[in-house]
């Protein structure tokens, strides 16, 4: 399942990888660590705070990131501030 894809509204593409108990996450084309070189790199994130703490990494480059925090305050009841 995707918490978010890339559109008008996100600049993070994150999906689910884990199980529900487990929950393990992939930034798809993660702008934070793509080059020009490999341009289509993602990164695989092991924890929910791990999760957050990338967004917020991504936030600060100035990316959209809203998308995926509504649907992690949805599914996983995140409160994120700003
Ligand atoms: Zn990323």
């Amino acid at each position: 399942m995707s918490l978010a894809r890339f559109g008008p509204e996100s600049d993070v593409y994150v999906i689910e990888t884990g199980l529900d108990d487990c929950p393990e996450f992939r930034c798809c084309a993660c702008a934070l660590i793509c080059t020009d070189e490999e341009p289509w790199q993602s990164l695989d994130i092991f924890s929910l705070d791990s999760l957050i703490d990338h967004l917020q990494k991504h936030k600060k480059r100035g990316h959209k990131v809203d998308e995926a925090f509504s649907s992690l305050a949805e599914d996983y009841d995140v409160v994120v501030s700003n």
